[in-house]
Formats: structure tokens, C-alpha cells, sequence
């Protein structure tokens, strides 16, 4: 599966930055850091989200599929940025690529798609070396479950915000996937992230204390408690 490689620009200690942000404002003494750390607390508990943008989370994501990494564009909450591998410059005639779980339970769709990622290796190779096609447009060709990697930057609230809707059990499975690779990574960075990941990283209807979506999974109930 994919890899999460947490960059060194990742806020080592998040409450106790948001603590000492907090506490320029609040006349606090911003040089103790048990202070701090016990004020970034405060803040993550009373909600004042605000702060959390002020955690750098940066973090090369590898062997996803485009696909999943197409939906994680979509949480520009925050102003985030990324890299994506080019399509140009990288030779594509023999990509990776996810098989999802019910493809491979299946012994004669496993092989029919298979058989499809090949036929679009071959003409990829003979498109790129027989008729010498720019890779940009050869690239037409790539399908979305191609593997891709990105270097990605966002903030805290961000990551929160994209747990609440990306660890619902109605989300793409590849999406949720991700989300937990890169929490366990965030949480083996240190006590403070390992704490934010166990208390704050949970899907929107555990936050909202019922089930928000038209079709839910049944882990919570819904508004009207049925
Ligand atoms: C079960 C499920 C099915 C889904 N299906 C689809 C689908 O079919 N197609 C699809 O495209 N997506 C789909 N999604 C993704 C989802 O609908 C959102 O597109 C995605 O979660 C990113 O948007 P966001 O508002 O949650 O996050 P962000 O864009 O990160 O925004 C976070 C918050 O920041 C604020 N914000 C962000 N941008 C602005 C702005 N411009 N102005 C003011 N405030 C702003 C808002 O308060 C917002 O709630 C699905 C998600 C789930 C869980």
C-alpha cells in the first residue's frame, strides 16, 4: 500500500506552539513551556480553531492512486498546497497501480483488469517509442488508479476538518486508508500529536454526536434518533 513520510517542517510539538500563539495574545508568559502546552490545550478543547492554523503539517504521500489523490484536492479549506509527479517528465510505460479488495476477490475481474492495465502499458510503450508521442499526451491514457506521489502542505485545522469527513465509514476506502496512514505517522511524532490523533481525529458524526449523512452506516444515530 501507499507510505506517508512525515517532513521535518511538520510541527514537532503542535499544543505547545498553539499554547504559545495563544499566549502572545493573552499577555501570557510564552516562555514556560508547560504554560504553553497546558494553553494549547485549552484552545483545542474550547474550539478556538483559529489557532491550530498555525501547525505545519508537510508530508510526501507515495503509492496512492491518483484517484484518491484527485479527492484530496478538494479540501482547500485553509489554503493548502502540494507537488504532484509530472506527467511530463516521468516515463509512465510501466506505472504502478492499485487493485482494489473486491477486484481481487474476484478471479475473472481480477484478470480482465489485469489484462486492461496491460493493454494500456503496451500502447503507452509503443505510443512513446514506436510514434515518439510527447509523454504529456500519452499521459491521456493514464488511468486513475495509476500509483502517484505528492508533497503536500496544510495546517491542523485542515487535517481535523478532513478527518471529520474522511474517516466516515461511508468514505472511499482508499481515502480512509490514507487517513490512518497518515495519522499513525503524525502520532508517532510525538505525545502532544499522538494525543490530538487519539482525542480529536474521529469522523464528523462522533464530533456532532449523530449521524449527519442520508445513508448512514449505523454507527451513530441519526439526528432524529432513528
Ligand atoms: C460519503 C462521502 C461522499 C462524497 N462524495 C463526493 C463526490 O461525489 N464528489 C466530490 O467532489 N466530493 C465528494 N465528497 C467530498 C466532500 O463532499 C468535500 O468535497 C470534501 O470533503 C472537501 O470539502 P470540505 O468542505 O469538507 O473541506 P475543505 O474544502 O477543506 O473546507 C473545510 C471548511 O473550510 C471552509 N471553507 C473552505 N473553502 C471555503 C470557501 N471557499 N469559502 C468559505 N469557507 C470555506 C468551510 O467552513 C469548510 O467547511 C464526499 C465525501 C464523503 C464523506
Amino acid at each position: 500500500m501507499g507510505k506517508i513520510i512525515i517532513l521535518e517542517e511538520t510541527t514537532k510539538h503542535p499544543l505547545t506552539l498553539m499554547g504559545q500563539r495563544a499566549g502572545v495574545c493573552w499577555g501570557g508568559n510564552i516562555q514556560d513551556k508547560d504554560k504553553n502546552y497546558k494553553r494549547g490545550l485549552d484552545c483545542l478543547e474550547s474550539g478556538h480553531g483559529r489557532v491550530l492554523e498555525y501547525v505545519n503539517v508537510e508530508m510526501v504521500m507515495e503509492g496512492y492512486s491518483a484517484r484518491v489523490i484527485r479527492e484530496w484536492y478538494t479540501h482547500i479549506g485553509g489554503a493548502p498546497t502540494r507537488l504532484q509527479a509530472s506527467t511530463r517528465y516521468i516515463n509512465y510505460s510501466d506505472f504502478d497501480y492499485i487493485v482494489p479488495q473486491s477486484v481481487k476477490n474476484h478471479k475473472e475481474a481480477e484478470m480482465r483488469y489485469e489484462k486492461c492495465i496491460s493493454e494500456i502499458k503496451d500502447c503507452t510503450r509503443y505510443l512513446l517509442e514506436e510514434c515518439q508521442i510527447p509523454r504529456e499526451d500519452i499521459a491521456m491514457l493514464l488511468p486513475l488508479g495509476m500509483q502517484t506521489k505528492i508533497v503536500d502542505k496544510r495546517n491542523l485545522r485542515n487535517i481535523l476538518d478532513m478527518c471529520q469527513q474522511r474517516l466516515c465509514n461511508r468514505a472511499n476506502w482508499e481515502y480512509r486508508s490514507m487517513m490512518h496512514d497518515i495519522l499513525a505517522e503524525l502520532g508517532r511524532l510525538s505525545d502532544e500529536w499522538a494525543y490530538i490523533v487519539e482525542h480529536y481525529c474521529e469522523p464528523k458524526c462522533k464530533k456532532l454526536g449523530y449521524c449527519p449523512e442520508k445513508n448512514s452506516c449505523g454507527l451513530m444515530k441519526k439526528r432524529d434518533g432513528k
